[in-house]
């Protein structure tokens, strides 16, 4: 049993070097990515089931590694956070997504608000007004069809500075919703504050809304929502259960599987003639 343990050990010892000279392997190329054009951009889109029609897409990014093939960005996000390379790949997204929208509403294919994920990372820098403004004026598209996905972690930095960033934000008529929720350290407190037009719920509750309990904090998040005028987006909804769970208490646009999985722009296109848009 000892020498078993030993063995153990050692394997959990491997396992993690494994994970460790994986990790500084993707923090070097991650720096390159950009210039190499490994990054790209996959759009899920975002349903209305009440009106059966398309309401948005939410832009999520994609890393092609030359080696290791495609890396999930919650692992690459994360050392782009810690690196500080999170600002110019967040400017490098906002940049593509305005451009690309633009183009899908000149060729008269889709004409819809994309939304950004947004990480506290880039509101510290104090640069994201001035990128997002570059984008928008760059693109020429009009500011409403650009939306930015914040989490409530942004209350773990300077609350009233993100409140301040974010009213500037609105000032142009960029949309803000707020992604993840009822996972995070729960502002609740000071949600009213925050100029948002959109909570998402988070894909936990939804995996689990066949339970009692995840049915109830799932009706009080709606709820919120309706009392603050807020819209509410349902994320990583897979099932007709959970469809007709989410519509019976009030929740009209969803996000997942069931209609359609992050797509690059060509199988979008595809897509989108397939589901008449
Ligand atoms: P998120 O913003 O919560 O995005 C939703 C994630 O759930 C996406 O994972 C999406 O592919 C996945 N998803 C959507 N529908 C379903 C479903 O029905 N079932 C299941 N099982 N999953 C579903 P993805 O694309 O791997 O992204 C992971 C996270 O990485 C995102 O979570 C977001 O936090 C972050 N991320 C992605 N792109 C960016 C970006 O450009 N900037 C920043 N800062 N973060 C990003
Ligand atoms: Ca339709
Ligand atoms: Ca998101
Ligand atoms: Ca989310």
């Amino acid at each position: 049993a000892k020498s078993a343990g030993k063995n153990q050990y050692q394997l959990f010892d491997e396992e993690t070097d494994r994970m460790h000279v994986r990790k500084l392997e993707l923090e070097r190329d991650l720096r390159k990515a950009l210039a190499n054009n490994e990054l790209c951009i996959y759009y899920q889109p975002k349903w209305d089931a009440e009106l059966d029609c398309l309401t948005g897409m939410e832009a999520l990014l994609r890393w092609n590694h030359p080696r290791l093939g495609m890396v999930s960005p919650a692992e690459f996000i994360p050392i782009a956070e810690e690196t500080g390379l999170i600002v110019s790949m967040t400017r490098w997204v906002l940049n593509e997504v305005c451009i690309q929208n633009r183009e899908w509403q000149k060729r008269d294919i889709v004409h819809v608000c994309v939304s950004v994920n947004m990480s506290i990372r880039v509101f510290e820098s104090g640069m994201l007004c001035e990128m997002v403004e570059e984008s928008l004026q760059e693109s020429n598209i009009d500011s409403g069809s650009l939306e930015l996905e914040i989490t409530e972690s942004i209350a773990m930095y300077d609350v009233q500075d993100t409140i301040r960033q974010l009213q500037h934000l609105k000032s142009l008529g960029v949309r803000v919703s707020m992604d993840d929720f009822g996972t995070g350290y729960s502002s609740l407190g000071n949600l009213d504050e925050i100029p948002i037009d959109a909570l998402k719920i988070d894909q936990m509750f939804i995996r689990q809304s066949a339970q009692p309990s995840k049915q109830a904090i799932i009706s009080t998040i709606i709820a919120i929502a309706g009392h603050l005028k807020l819209e509410v987006v349902a994320e990583g909804v897979e099932t007709e259960e959970q469809i007709g769970f989410l519509q019976s208490r009030g929740c009209r646009v969803m996000q997942g599987y069931y209609y359609g999985k992050p797509m690059d722009t060509e199988t979008l296109e595809a897509w989108l003639i397939a589901n008449n848009e």
